[in-house]
């Protein structure tokens, strides 16, 4: 399953090649370890307002720091935490540690919002509003400060998600639907979410300028997202085409490696007061079209 091939063309190939290859079972091990012995960290990637340039988000995405084997993708190891329950404590650590750093940069001056990906065994628990709620508490991030990716696969049960979204949106946060086009939420349904934002997929911003299908697709959630009043998101941005077919169509914000890769916290910083120098200095932040 854990096979170099899938790991594509990413850096955690090292992870899975031949004799070093560590089997999910001795992954499973290490991982029920790896939370106490401090070997989990967050990187984070900018989100930018295509209007502006300004970083309006950040998302925190986990990464593995493996004693033997570096660093591991979230896709390699965030399945089986699914399956082990282990994804609710380190979802816990995930969003408090986000909320935590959030909290700091904002105390240094540099205002986004922090977005933190969950997984559906963490939204499906009965005291998941609870826990947000006691994480903004202890943290001190006023809950506008706080942005939740949620996917299609995770809002099967309506009601309830309905529910849920409904309680989490009266504590003030925002609710974002991730990796949206692959799944397969039922337009009707997705009317009745209160959610903020779509994020388009990254596969389908991958072929823009190469695939007619793909620009009618991406056109196509633009639109519908504001004609549902929503904001709108693409991932995976990297080229320059790219991002000028999503300002023509108009197109809220964007991630990818085009502006930003996921980067350490003290790293993305020293973005942040680049950016807030050039404020200072010019008076906007930076011009997407020069
Ligand atoms: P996602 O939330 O859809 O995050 C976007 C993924 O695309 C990230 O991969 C990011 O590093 C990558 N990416 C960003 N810009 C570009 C680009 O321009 N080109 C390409 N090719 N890739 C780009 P990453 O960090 O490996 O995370 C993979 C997935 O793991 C995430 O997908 C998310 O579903 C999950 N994940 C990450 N952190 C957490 C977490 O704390 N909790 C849970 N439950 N899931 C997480
Ligand atoms: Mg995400
Ligand atoms: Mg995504
Ligand atoms: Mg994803």
């Amino acid at each position: 399953m854990y096979k170099a091939k899938k790991a594509g063309k990413n850096n955690y190939k090292f992870y899975f090649s031949n004799e070093h290859e560590l089997n999910p079972l001795q992954m499973e091990v290490d991982l029920y370890k790896a939370l106490e012995r401090d070997e989990l960290l967050l990187h984070y990637q900018p989100k930018l307002s295509l209007k502006t340039g300004n970083i309006v988000g950040v998302e925190a995405l986990i990464r593995w720091n493996h004693p033997e084997r570096g660093m591991i993708s979230p896709a390699a190891f965030i399945p089986i935490a699914e399956e082990t329950g282990l994804i609710i404590p380190i979802g816990e650590w995930a969003l408090y540690t986000a909320c935590k750093q959030n909290k700091a940069w904002q105390e240094k001056g540099f205002s986004s919002v922090i977005a933190v990906n969950l997984s559906a065994t963490q939204f499906t628990q009965a005291n998941f509003v609870h826990t947000i709620a006691s994480i903004l508490n202890e943290t001190g991030l006023d809950p506008q400060y706080l942005e939740l990716e949620i996917t299609e696969s995770m809002t099967l049960d309506i009601e309830r998600t309905i529910s849920t979204l409904q309680q989490l949106k009266n504590l003030g946060v925002h609710i974002s639907i991730d990796d949206f086009g692959t799944g397969f939420s039922s337009l009707n349904y997705l009317k009745q979410f209160p959610v903020d934002t779509l994020k388009i997929d990254q596969s389908f911003v991958r072929e823009l300028y190469n695939n007619p299908n793909d620009e009618t697709i991406v056109k196509t959630i633009i639109s519908m997202a504001h004609n549902l009043n929503l904001n709108v998101v693409a991932e995976g941005i990297e080229t320059k085409e790219q991002l000028v077919f999503l300002q023509e169509h108009l197109c809220n914000e964007g991630q990818g490696y085009f502006f930003s890769k996921p980067l350490p916290a003290n790293e993305l910083e020293n973005i942040f007061q680049e950016v807030q120098q050039m404020v200072k200095k010019h008076g906007i932040s930076q011009d997407m079209n020069e």
